[in-house]
């Protein structure tokens, strides 16, 4: 079930050293397949999304470091959220739309935002215990993260930046797949933008490393890897979406991703004539 170089760590969690010093751990076994990624420095480590919390992402996280570790969720999509609890050390994005999520110092996220009811899952409330201001650099020691704001598939979407090393963990902006456009909160003029924006910041050698992989054709599963041509193919296939003037349920990007899409996904396109 795994590529050569991926192990399992149990029976649910699939670890790969996907650079030096950064291990993506992954749940094949989910139906999402959702990979999150656990970035060492030399005095703390980050753990970038949490999965839907099947399985306590955090055992397996302190059988992977002795480092302090601190959570950092890509968006509230169940899916990315269900292991938040594990963690006492919290981090969230200084967005307006999160601090609208915040009741009496617990994260409490709207329907749209968490989307657990696709798939019954209930969320648990957490305090978070650091609001980090986006452009903003997260350092590990040794390491340093800059938080990027990467709306479109949602309006809390951060993906981070690690330059020096040439990735960018871009979560759910892009993964290999359908990439869901067509849900309640996603829009086309802000995933433009966001591929926009990106382009001038990542080097052309940049690994990005996404939170939803995809079996090979022998079904084995590895982090999910893609490449800057990858945002600039996003970028060139939205703009012939908004120039052909068709509202399609689906639109191909490249041979790895397509958009999934709704009237939702094209309002602020509309209103903007
Ligand atoms: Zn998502």
């Amino acid at each position: 079930m795994l590529c050569d170089g991926v192990t399992w760590l149990d029976d649910w969690f699939a670890v790969e050293e996907v650079a030096p010093g950064v291990i993506a751990i992954g749940e094949p076994r989910f139906h999402q397949i959702n990979w999150n990624y656990l970035i060492l420095g030399e005095r703390r480590a980050l753990m970038f999304d949490t999965g839907p919390g099947v399985r306590d992402i955090s055992k397996a996280v302190r059988a992977l470091t002795t480092l302090p570790v601190m959570a950092l969720p890509s968006h509230m999509h169940f899916d990315h959220t269900g292991g938040l609890s594990g963690f006492s050390s919290i981090a969230l994005p200084d967005l307006s739309v999160l601090r609208a999520c915040m009741k009496d110092g617990w994260l409490m996220p709207s329907d749209d935002l968490y989307v657990g009811y696709w798939e019954g899952m209930t969320w648990v409330p957490v305090k978070p215990t650091h609001w980090l201001a986006i452009g903003s650099e997260i350092d590990l020691g040794g390491r340093r993260l800059t938080l990027l704001h990467t709306p479109g598939h949602s309006p809390d979407s951060v993906s981070l930046h690690d330059k020096a090393n040439g990735l960018l963990f871009a979560a759910d902006f892009v993964y290999p797949g359908k990439l869901y456009a067509q849900i309640a909160n996603s829009d086309l003029k802000s995933y433009l933008d966001t591929a926009e924006a990106l382009l001038p910041q990542v080097a052309a050698a940049t690994a990005v490393l996404s939170a939803h992989g995809k079996p090979d054709v022998q079904r084995l599963h590895r982090a999910p890897r893609l490449a800057r041509h990858d945002i600039a193919d996003l970028g060139n296939s939205l703009r012939s979406l908004k120039a052909s003037g068709q509202r399609p349920a689906a639109w191909p990007v490249n041979d790895r991703m397509s958009l999934l899409l709704s009237d939702e996904a094209f309002r602020s396109w509309q209103e903007a004539g």
